[in-house]
């Protein structure tokens, strides 16, 4: 059942919200053992959440529009009193004393949340194998990874333990997961949703976004947890507007490029490039213009990116001490304490972004790496609008390649970098991107195909990512 088929059924008082919430607590007792999609299954308190929503309905109230639907959260969003790890060692014990505001927003709505999702480390990788509690495996292939770094929400809504979850994407984390796992995942225009509460990992390319099975319960979930939040100071002080009503508009009319940067980038394989041409020949069937298009900065986008985040995340990661939060490894002195914990804490991956970043950013460096790096992003920036001068919308791949083998990657770090080569541009120019699964490799696994727009563009962005979805049930 759809999110939307099972809001509908909620508040109209056909289908209890408790029954919804015991059968994907059955569907998640009977495969998370395999899969280990949460780091901690909200049992006890989805079952009192869906009762009150059912209490709410027999009292004559609306729920709201998500209404009895479980929602899965990455591990990186706070929820008040229950622990929120980030898939690290040094948040251990740690609960927040706040929600995040999309938290907020989805119990509000009558969503229920139904577990804290596995990620890698601080979301630092492509396959959810940076975990401190060990990998999540992919649910259509349980020898392959989910990706990530969203890779416990992706799998656990293409395991159908919730039928929408959220993530996060600094480089690709919703949308590159999404694709390995044949789901449909959205990184919105930055500043669209709030960060409040999302622990930082790089506070400029950071943002939010939904996990669905289809691009409708996408779009559901995106329209209840985004617009303006004064807790975040980079949220964008505009109306959410909405994005379902548009979504059946089709794509008559519309300019789309076929970004070649993206099909072109190193280590695609050819099957994602077939994907993306088929996918390019149904938008242009259903009545859209499709050309090839360039945006050439695109290719330093993986260099940039690989300077700014772990410059971002260096500074953001300081926070971690042994004094404010978590794990403390004591020690004589306060300076000892602090380097003992902070070694003990964070994984192998996250002390190289932290040694990366620290490098880039110091005296002497500073002009020639993050300096460098943001003068790129500028020009990605113009690249973009340029090419939007021309066209409503653009494609390309999400993921170079299907889903690969645990452990295939994980001692060469750039070999797994080189997954987020087509997702990282809009992180950078802060703009909308999303994952649709359209077709599969040899291995029968899925791909997805990317669907990126201007920035605020999101009601567009779906149109095009409905119309990729009817022609790939076909
Ligand atoms: N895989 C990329 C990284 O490791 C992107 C991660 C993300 O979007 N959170 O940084």
């Amino acid at each position: 059942m759809s999110a939307l088929d099972v809001a509908a059924a909620v508040r109209s008082g056909s289908r209890s919200a408790r029954d919804v919430v015991e059968e994907h607590l059955d569907a998640i007792a009977a495969r998370e053992p395999e899969i280990h999609a949460f780091n901690l299954v909200l049992a006890d308190e989805a079952r009192a959440a869906a009762d009150a929503v059912d209490a709410a309905v027999a009292a004559g109230r609306d729920p709201g529009p998500l209404a009895g639907v479980p929602v899965a959260l990455k591990d990186n969003l706070c929820t008040r009193g229950i622990p929120t790890t980030c898939s690290s060692r040094i948040l251990d014990g740690w609960r927040p004393p706040y929600d995040a505001t999309v938290v907020e927003r989805v119990v509000a709505a009558g969503g229920i949340p139904i577990g804290k999702t596995n990620l890698d480390e601080f979301a630092m990788g492509s396959s959810t194998e940076n975990s401190a509690f060990g990998p999540t495996r992919n649910p259509l292939d349980t020898s392959r990874v989910p990706g990530g770094s969203s890779g416990g929400s992706a799998a656990a809504v293409a395991a159908g333990f919730a039928p929408v979850g959220l993530g996060s994407d600094t480089g690709g984390s919703i949308r590159q997961p999404a694709a390995l796992c044949g789901v449909v995942g959205v990184k919105p225009t930055y500043g669209r949703v709030s960060r409040y509460g999302l622990i930082a990992f790089a506070s400029s390319l950071d943002q939010i976004g939904p996990f669905a099975c289809t691009v409708a319960d996408a779009a559901l979930l995106l329209e209840t947890i985004w617009g303006h939040d004064p807790a975040d100071s980079t949220s964008i002080p505009t109306a959410a507007g909405s994005v379902l009503p548009d979504l059946e508009t089709g794509v008559e009319g519309l300019r789309i490029g076929v970004v070649e940067e993206l099909t072109d980038a190193q280590g695609v394989d050819a099957e994602v490039v077939a994907a993306v041409e088929r996918a390019a020949g149904a938008l242009e069937q259903a009545g859209a213009k499709v050309e090839r298009v360039s945006v050439p900065s695109a290719v330093y986008g993986l260099s940039a990116y690989y300077l700014i985040a772990p410059a971002e995340a260096s500074s953001n990661l300081a926070r971690y001490d042994g004094v404010r939060y978590g794990l403390r490894v004591d020690a004589a002195d306060v300076t000892t304490m602090m380097a003992r914990t902070r070694d003990a804490g964070f994984g192998a991956e996250v002390k190289r972004r932290i040694m990366l970043g620290t490098y880039a950013l110091s005296a002497g460096y500073y002009d020639a790496y993050y300096g460098q790096a943001q003068k790129v992003r500028t020009l990605i920036i113009r690249d973009f609008a340029r090419a939007y001068e021309r066209f409503d919308a653009l494609i390309g791949p999400t993921a170079p390649t299907t889903a690969f083998p645990l452990g295939a990657k994980t001692d060469n770090p750039l070999l797994m970098y080189l997954n987020d080569v087509c997702t990282i541009p809009s992180n950078l120019a802060g703009h909308p991107a999303m994952s649709v699964p359209f077709g599969e490799g040899a291995d029968g696994l899925p791909i997805g195909v990317q669907v990126l727009t201007d920035a605020l563009a999101e009601p567009l962005m779906f149109r095009v990512a409905r119309a990729i979805e009817i022609a790939a049930e076909r």
